[in-house]
């Protein structure tokens, strides 16, 4: 799963089934959510790779 607070700066997720991608602009400031990762087509977004 893909946390908010597995999330850095510059990351990009994507969403294995529409194609979507999403670039990180502002990292997680320190949360405590137990978020069940970051969600689209009822699948987890995976994170791609990093895109200064
Ligand atoms: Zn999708």
């Amino acid at each position: 799963m893909t946390k908010c607070s597995d999330i850095k700066h510059g990351d990009v997720l994507v969403c294995a089934d529409c194609g979507l991608e999403l670039k990180v602009t502002k990292e997680c400031q320190g949360c405590s959510c137990e978020s069940q990762g970051l969600m689209c087509c009822g699948n987890p977004l995976i994170k791609k790779a990093k895109s200064y």
